[in-house]
Formats: structure tokens, C-alpha cells, sequence
């Protein structure tokens, strides 16, 4: 399902409440209740938490200007527009800002309870507060660096070779002829770009693909606080989208082509030539079922032995040609998996 977000729509603002501490009264208004109207204690920015939805008390005509101001000299709450602090004077200049931006979203029909208070007060450090751990991260690395040593060691232990000798007990060739046959091959495809040559054309009219169609949207409710006592409630939604056949000309046809039929191989010693596998029918024939030569691949092997273990390489022609019976190599073996490495061969002497 693909989705485009679009702007909110509606936004809402309301007040965000808070409890006094001091009298525990609750459910004060964040931004009307600058101050606790029963016992008149300053309104701690800290304590504000979204209230249930039947609670909420809209903010009519509401001008967002920033996060309120806390005065560095008396904790007073002031309007971020203020440039003085209302209790006690001080240039707001500076002045630390009220948190904002905790956020919670629900579907569309329910229900939002109460929140708890949505800010943590930070605690004041104390020697009894654990010590930042020194050594984390530490031990993972550890654990890294091992599992890297063993997998390095590993594939160096694989990799390690030794030079052997060994000398050579029997040649082998093989020859191979890809045989091609004429043949009637279906095909399917935009009745534009029928092939030239093609028969047997067949237009249908089924589906050739699919498109996205909108169908609908779903939406989710977002309360923000604003950091000043209030908080907007905004709506968000995305457009869904079903999808759908769509519809079209097809063209099913024959036609007419070489294709791959079989291999032809031929193989033996040093005693007989080499030779290529042969087609009986060689003549030019294009009639459906006639077969002709395609590509050819050769392959030379010595078979070796060192110590009481054969093995065989493929090698060039050259040296396989020129090369004889009890002729030493040299060759690298592993030295764990005891492979031979037949890129490595080499006459010598
Ligand atoms: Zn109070
Ligand atoms: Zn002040």
C-alpha cells in the first residue's frame, strides 16, 4: 500500500492542565492558571499532562508565540513574548525555555484518557546516583575482536597451502558439440512488436497489469504541547489505495527459431586423437526439426598423482600435447582441507 501524507488539518488548541503540589488541587489550566488560584503557588511547568478528551477546555483565538520563559533568578513562568520577568525584573534574555513537543497519537474514534504528568523533573546529581559506567561498549569489542581473530585464523589456516610434487599418470580429453534445432517457439508480447516471420498470431484480451487506485484514507489524532500551557490537536491523514487489473491486447504467435537441442560429447586418452563430435546431416536445411552444429568447447586434463592420492587438471593443449607419461609437477595442496590447487601446476624441471 502506498501513502501520501498531507497537511494537518483543523489544528485545535486546548490547555494542558497541572497539579498543584503544594494544596493538591488538580486539573489547573496550563495556560489560565499561571498560578494556583487556591493557594497562589507558582504553576510548575513540569507537572503539565494532557487531559481526558471529555475534560478538555478549548483555547479560543489562541496566538502560539513560543515556549514560555523560566526566569534563571526566580523560576517564574513568563510568556515567551516577555522580555523582563514579571516577579522579579530580570532581562528574560537567555532564559531557559519551558520543555515542548511531547506528543501522543491514538486512532481516529478513540478514546484519550488522562495522561500521566509528561515531563520528568531532572533529578539533581548526588554522590549516591550511580556512576556513569566506564567500561561499557568494552566487551562487545572484546567479543568482536575474538570472533574476528577466529574467523581470520580460520581463513588463514584454509588458505595456507604447501608446494608438492607430483607426476603424471594418464591424459584425458573431451570434446563437446552443442547440437541446435530448428523449432517452432511460442511467444507472447504488445500486438505492435509481432516479429517479423511470426504465424499462427492469436489476439486475446485479458489483463497486462495493474494500477493503484485512491480508496479512501486513514486518519489519526495528534495532541502536541506547546510548551506555553496549551496544546494543538491536530488530525492526520493518509490517502489508501486498492489495486486493480487493468486490461488490454495481447498477441500470442509462433515462430520459427534455432534453439539449443542437446550436447554431443566425445572423450578418450592420449591414444586416440582428439576429435569432434559429428552431425550426420550437415547440409543447409530449414525445414522445422532440422539440427545444425552450434558452439564447440574442448577440455584437456592430466591426471597426477602425489603421495598414494590421483587427481586430475585441466591444462592447456600445448602442454598437454607435449607432455608425457611420469613428467613431475609441482602443485600447491592446502594445508588443512589437503585440496589441490590445479591453478597452481606447474612442469618442473
Ligand atoms: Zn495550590
Ligand atoms: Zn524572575
Amino acid at each position: 500500500m502506498d501513502s501520501t501524507s498531507r497537511p494537518a488539518n483543523g489544528a485545535k488548541v486546548y490547555e494542558m492542565l497541572w497539579d498543584c503540589k503544594f494544596c493538591g488541587t488538580r486539573k489547573l489550566l496550563g495556560k489560565t492558571h499561571r498560578f494556583c488560584p487556591n493557594c497562589g503557588a507558582q504553576q510548575d511547568p513540569t507537572a503539565r499532562y494532557f487531559p481526558a478528551d471529555n475534560e478538555k477546555v478549548a483555547v479560543q483565538d489562541h496566538v502560539y508565540v513560543g515556549a514560555d520563559r523560566i526566569c534563571s533568578a526566580c523560576n517564574s513562568l513568563s510568556s515567551a513574548k516577555a522580555e523582563f520577568c514579571g516577579n522579579c525584573g530580570k532581562p528574560l534574555s537567555g532564559a531557559a525555555q519551558a520543555q515542548q513537543g511531547a506528543s501522543r497519537t491514538g486512532d481516529e474514534d478513540e478514546q484519550f484518557a488522562e495522561s500521566d504528568k509528561v515531563y520528568q523533573k531532572p533529578k539533581p546529581s548526588t554522590a549516591a546516583a550511580a556512576p556513569p559506567k566506564q567500561g561499557f561498549g568494552l566487551k562487545p569489542l572484546l567479543i568482536l575482536a575474538v570472533v574476528i581473530a577466529v574467523i581470520g585464523g580460520g581463513i588463514f589456516a584454509l588458505t595456507r597451502s604447501q608446494t608438492s610434487s607430483a607426476y603424471v599418470t594418464g591424459f584425458r580429453w573431451e570434446r563437446s558439440l552443442n547440437v541446435e534445432r530448428f523449432q517452432a517457439v511460442p511467444g507472447k508480447t504488445d500486438c505492435n512488436a509481432v516479429p517479423i516471420g511470426a504465424y499462427s498470431v492469436n489476439q486475446q484480451y485479458e489483463q497486462v497489469g495493474s494500477r493503484q487506485v485512491p480508496d479512501g484514507e486513514t486518519c489519526e489524532r495528534v495532541q502536541i504541547d506547546q510548551g506555553d500551557g496549551t496544546f494543538r490537536e491536530e488530525e492526520r491523514c493518509q490517502t489508501t489505495y486498492r489495486s486493480e487489473p487493468v486490461y488490454g491486447y495481447v498477441c500470442y504467435y509462433l515462430f520459427n527459431t534455432w534453439v539449443f537441442a542437446r550436447a554431443e560429447k566425445l572423450e578418450g586418452t592420449k591414444e586416440q586423437a582428439p576429435t569432434w563430435p559429428s552431425l550426420g546431416s550437415s547440409g543447409s536445411c530449414f525445414t522445422l526439426g532440422c539440427e545444425r552444429e552450434g558452439s564447440r568447447n574442448e577440455r584437456y586434463y592430466l591426471a597426477l598423482r602425489y603421495g598414494d592420492r590421483d587427481f586430475e587438471c585441466p591444462v592447456e593443449y600445448a602442454l598437454w600435447e607435449e607432455t608425457g607419461l611420469e613428467r613431475s609437477f609441482t602443485v600447491e595442496v592446502g594445508s588443512v582441507l589437503k585440496d589441490v590447487r590445479c591453478g597452481t601446476l606447474k612442469p618442473s624441471g
